[in-house]
């Protein structure tokens, strides 16, 4: 028993061996040098700049979003990609309307508010009714009919600021649901305070969960400094009336494009290592920090690879995926394109937190991939990149096909700032730092041009 446990031990010993050293050195040098020359490398921030500028708001299904699709392929055209595509995504199309909303007695007051996407209109001339708080979504779940029945709910939990953007998760709940939970008891239309860590009078936008056969009402997000308002006038015990106007509305169905743009492989062009950004963005910002630097990133990435490493072992596919915000409809659609060579997608990763800088590495992929990873965290830790573990998580995008058991990692941004500018008028080109975009950029490239080098794969069928 214990001569075949030292055996295993030597034979695992000797693949791990065989893996550290996949690469030649010259290889790896290269890599450390494009590396170091990324941190001062600004075409990220050019091609964000570009995409804000040339495009700016790109809502999936308005002419912003056909406008970017036109920029994607011209855009990998000038980056001297090997290979550009589109495959078409259709989609629910979801408009934007008028949005107001005012505090009618026992004190007026204009609120700045916002809809929340995929949620139905009121009439043209509003909704009237009185408020009725709820501290949390549990709260308004646990609700009596009674209490709601007839009345405008308010969500007033604020959003709590964390680095890892874990607030988010915890909040965003009441911008999913209320909308739903709502009609189920009989309310007339939902207010929320914004998922944002802001102190702006800027309402945050972002989805809401719909169903054709879930009944719903309107509902809208008001800004912090709004919902601090209304509950001071919740606070003095009288009946408090709202007027909503929220005219947003379904329009049919559109169809986008998901833009590919490969740099093929040299000795395996079927295999891809899948990186991106989403193309579509909300439509009361300029789209830069969700995601336009993601796109500015990996692109930038995959441009360097190819202009200073030539090409890899495996092809490097950027996809710049539609209609995530409302419906990860591009993501669907490349699922259901590909399922039968989801084994070809080797590894994936999507840019979609902001502009921050890394601060970490995880991964989902096999255990014997594992001293592969080793390696990239040593070329990462000078970027001050730690490595978290292999239980981690992927963009949405890549959320069809990590549960399809596609291998997956992580680049961790700091998100200490994101969600005050997240999903807002305010998510414009001057909060991206090209600094700190370019250590993005350089922790990119390692990943993708080891994984892509790489003699192994990293796994699939594995478990979510
Ligand atoms: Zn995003």
């Amino acid at each position: 028993m214990k001569k075949l446990f030292t055996l295993c031990l030597m034979m695992l010993s000797t693949i791990m061996i065989a893996q550290t050293n996949q690469y030649d050195d010259d290889f790896i040098n290269q890599v450390k040098q494009l590396r170091d020359q990324a941190l001062t490398n600004d075409l990220a921030y050019d091609i964000t700049e570009s995409l804000t500028t040339e495009v700016g708001a790109r809502l999936a299904g308005t002419p912003g979003d056909a406008k970017a699709v036109a920029w994607a392929q011209e855009k990998f055209k000038a980056l001297g990609f090997d290979r550009i595509s589109t495959e078409p995504v259709t989609f629910k199309r979801w408009t934007r309307g008028q949005e107001t909303a005012v505090i009618l007695s026992p004190y007026q007051h204009q609120l700045a508010i916002t809809a929340l996407g995929r949620t139905l209109p009121t009439p043209a001339d509003g909704i009237s009714g009185e408020v009725v708080h709820f501290a949390t979504l549990a709260d308004l779940q646990a609700a009596d009919k009674s209490e709601v029945s007839g009345k405008i709910t308010f969500i007033s939990e604020r959003m709590e600021r964390h680095k890892d953007g874990s607030g988010y998760g915890k909040a965003v709940g009441a911008r999913g649901l209320t909308a739903q939970v709502t009609a189920e008891k009989g309310g007339i239309a939902a207010i929320i305070r914004s998922i944002g860590t802001d102190n702006n009078r800027t309402p945050h936008t972002g989805a809401a969960k719909y169903d054709d056969n879930i009944p719903s009402v309107p509902a809208g997000a008001i800004s912090n400094p709004d919902a601090d308002l209304l509950l001071n006038v919740l606070k003095r015990n009288k009946p408090v009336f709202v007027k909503v106007t929220l005219t947003s509305h379904w329009d049919g169905d559109y169809t986008s494009q998901n833009v590919i743009g490969d740099m093929l492989g040299s000795e395996k062009p079927e295999e891809y290592i899948v990186i991106g950004c989403h193309l579509d963005s909300w439509d009361l910002g300029t789209g830069a920090i969700d995601d336009a630097s993601g796109c500015g990133i990996t692109m930038a990435a995959a441009k360097l690879i190819k202009e200073h490493l030539g090409s890899l072992k495996r092809t490097i596919r950027v996809v710049l995926w539609a209609n995530e915000e409302y419906g990860i409809s591009g993501a669907l659609a490349y699922h259901e394109a590909h399922k039968n060579e989801l084994k070809q997608h080797i590894l994936g990763g999507e840019s979609d937190f902001g502009a921050g800088e890394i601060y970490a590495l995880g991964t989902r992929v096999a255990e014997d991939a594992l001293p592969t990873i080793e390696t990239m965290m040593t070329l990462l830790k000078p970027l001050g990149i730690d490595y978290i573990g292999n239980q981690g998580s992927s963009g949405a995008d890549l959320i069809p096909m990590r549960k399809a058991g596609m291998a997956v990692f992580g680049l961790r941004q700091d998100g200490t700032d994101y969600f005050d500018y997240h999903h807002t008028a305010n998510d414009t080109l001057d909060k991206v730092d090209p600094k700190a975009l370019a250590q993005n950029v350089a922790a990119w490239i390692v990943v993708t041009a080891l994984a892509a080098e790489a003699e192994h794969d990293f796994g699939f069928d594995l478990t979510d």
